[in-house]
């Protein structure tokens, strides 16, 4: 009955493009974890500033779970809303600086339910090509009608935006931090077009929450641009170590969502410890800047020893790190062999990138040693060149 799907995935395998599920059998800390009995240095984590180990995140999960119960027992607007999301809620919309926050339980239905309440057919949506595929996904079930532009190209999304006649809405959506090249959306022109051609704007800070501005706050506040985004939507299972998604904005819009968003109102509200684990990353985040100076200095670090080598590392200004390979066979080929080095970093391949652009991507922790980096630098170095992929 499944013959086609063993077709299908003999087909990916022969483009080297099938994908498995590896264990990990034991997370170590310092951004270690072990995988088939060896213990490799994880540089394709998310958990950017080592919290998810945090001792001080794992007493408050506990403590909320002893307080509240391991689940919320029913969705938000029934009778699930529990004190502790009121509190986390107020307390995302202050580290944000925006007048309220809802949370959802992931940030891929942060996503799919704030585009699908906002947007529907007659509306359009204007997108960069490299957002996540959370974002794509809302955007096809919102049925409204979608224009592409190219990767931050501000030139030909101001002429989309001329040649578009005026929908009912119009929206336009970016990640800040791009998750493939780690690199930044050009917010200040971002900004600019939305307001001369009366758009909305909407800024996904998954990858930037916690890691950008004064207050970790994300790229619209490193930019002290809060008030010129309509739309901040950002998670909390990245860099602040749980998980969770969250929209913060105009209180009438967050109160619209209560009403509007499916994927808040239909699935039950984010359980306890989850919560109690988001209340002490939102301190540690505000107490300890150094963690996320480190982290962005680490980078630098990383990325000019890479450059000076040779490799490209495309536009990367944060710490996600990617080396352009080109080829999906390549690209595995050095992804292997850095793991036999004790390395730990995702080959990323089509569809996630353009034919021909696959690439390894490193992804830095504080929770990384800096010694471990600088000895990942030295062997990345190393491969690469043995395997003649620097310039
Ligand atoms: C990871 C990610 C998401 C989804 O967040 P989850 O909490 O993992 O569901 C959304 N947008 C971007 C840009 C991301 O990188």
């Amino acid at each position: 009955m499944f013959s086609e799907l063993d077709q299908e995935l003999a087909a990916l395998e022969a483009q080297a493009l099938r994908r498995r599920l590896q264990v990990v059998e034991e997370v170590l800390p310092g951004g270690q974890v072990r995988v088939g009995g060896q213990v490799l240095l994880n540089l394709s984590s998310n958990d950017y500033l080592g919290l998810a180990l945090d001792p001080r995140l794992l007493a408050a999960a506990q403590d909320a779970a002893a307080r509240w119960g391991v689940g919320a027992g029913a969705s938000r607007l029934v009778v699930g809303h529990l004190g502790l999301h009121e509190a986390v809620e107020a307390e995302l919309a202050a580290f944000k600086g925006t007048e309220a926050a809802v949370l959802f339980s992931t940030g891929y239905m942060a996503n799919l339910g704030v585009i699908t309440a906002l947007m529907g057919p007659g509306d359009v949506i204007f997108s960069d090509r490299l957002n996540h595929a959370s974002i794509m996904d809302g955007i096809k079930l919102s049925g409204a009608t979608l224009h592409r532009f190219p990767h931050r190209d501000m030139a030909k999304l101001e002429k989309i935006l001329q040649q578009t006649p005026g929908g009912k809405r119009r929206l336009i959506i970016t990640d800040s931090v791009f998750s493939v090249d780690g690199d930044l959306a050009p917010l200040w022109d971002l900004v600019a077009l939305k307001e001369r051609y009366g758009a909305w704007l909407m800024l996904d800070e998954a990858h930037a929450t916690g890691v950008l501005g004064p207050g970790g706050g994300g790229l619209a506040q490193a930019l002290g641009l809060t008030a010129g985004v309509d739309i901040h939507m950002g998670t909390l299972s990245k860099a602040l170590g749980s998980l969770g998604g969250f929209v913060a904005g105009e209180r009438r819009l967050i109160d619209y969502l209560h009403n509007r968003a499916r994927s808040f109102i239909y699935t039950t509200a984010l359980p306890p410890p989850v919560l109690g684990a988001i209340q002490a990353a939102l301190a540690i985040v505000k107490q300890e800047p150094e963690k996320r100076l480190r982290l962005q200095q680490e980078g630098g670090n990383f990325r000019r020893g890479l450059q000076a080598a040779g490799f490209d590392t495309l536009d990367s200004e944060t710490q996600i790190v990617p080396v352009l390979v080109g080829s999906n066979e390549a690209t595995l080929k050095f992804a292997a062999a850095l793991r036999q080095r004790g390395l730990m970093a995702v080959a990323l391949r089509p569809p996630t990138v353009p034919p021909g652009r696959a690439r390894v991507r490193f992804s830095l922790s504080a929770a990384h040693a800096s010694e471990d980096l600088a000895q990942a630098l030295e062997t990345i170095v190393k491969t690469g060149k043995e395997m003649g992929l620097t310039a």
